[in-house]
């Protein structure tokens, strides 16, 4: 990230909503498939496949050197999960985080699901990681600024009891991965940058059950709650426009699948 903030021109947003598009693609195929037995790697394998036929890139491989198409982070991974031979139980709670580049441009996108019988607080956790990415995105429109994001999602988080991780966050999206601004998951409100039209960006907010503290694991790229409490994460690719934000991923394709299967009917957010 050099600093530099780019507006997007209208051609330029067309082809980040179809990056995003097909994240939004990637995910549904990935929620017909997640239930107890399967392996967080099969996952990634078809995210790849599926990603590389419709003639796009996976964004995350090899970005950094991470080694995989998805993350994968399963209870207390937060963010940054590597695909394994770990094998899905029920009662996990499962973040599935996509990136993929089509025409040169990335999409991003990351979806909790919730496998079978879960805990109630995991669920009421995940509703309000989702609550608080939908908040955002309703105040992200021009003339509010970046402050007025991380403000909205840390008041949802305190409003539930719930802890709002603040060492990672989103971030503006276009031909690169990862563009400025920041977008900090707290802050304080008409404080920061002014958010002006063409400004695409990736809120995503990530809540856990307890306390936020996170740590790094052995394997380098794996992020957990300190006191081995759950997280969820949820977040969307968005463009400011005058008078709101326009969504550019869709989990529509998400929710439906959700319907079909058995194992993930606590994880719709309708
Ligand atoms: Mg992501
Ligand atoms: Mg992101």
């Amino acid at each position: 990230m050099d600093g530099s903030i780019y507006f997007k021109t209208e051609q330029e947003i067309s082809f980040i909503r179809k990056s995003s598009l097909l994240v939004s693609k990637t995910l549904a195929e990935i929620t017909k498939l997640i239930q107890p037995g399967i392996s967080t790697l099969e996952l990634d394998a078809v995210a790849e496949c599926y990603i590389r036929k419709e003639g796009g890139v996976p964004s995350f491989l090899d970005y950094n050197g991470f080694p995989n198409t998805i993350c994968v982070s399963v209870n207390d991974c937060v963010l940054h999960g590597l695909p394994s031979e770990y094998i899905i139980q029920d009662g996990d709670v499962v973040s599935v985080d996509c990136g993929a580049n089509l025409n040169g441009y990335h999409g991003d996108a990351c979806f909790t699901f919730l496998v079978g019988n879960v805990a109630e607080n995991h669920y009421n956790l995940c509703k309000s990681a989702y609550e608080s990415l939908s908040c955002a995105i309703k105040i992200a429109h021009e003339g509010n600024r970046l402050g007025d994001i991380g403000f909205e999602i840390q008041n949802v988080g305190k409003n539930h009891g719930f802890g709002v991780v603040k060492q990672y966050g989103g971030h503006g999206i276009g031909k690169n991965l990862h563009e400025s601004p920041i977008v900090r998951n707290f802050g304080r409100s008409r404080r920061g940058m002014k958010l002006l039209r063409g400004l695409t960006l990736a809120i995503e907010p990530m809540m856990t059950e307890y306390s936020s503290e996170t740590f790094l694991s052995e394997d380098g790229w794996s992020v957990l709650t300190k006191d081995g409490g759950i997280a969820a994460h949820y977040e969307q690719t968005v463009v400011v426009r005058p008078y709101g934000a326009e969504i550019l991923t869709d989990f529509c394709f998400v929710e439906n699948q959700l319907k079909k299967n058995k194992f993930l009917w606590r994880s719709s957010l309708l």
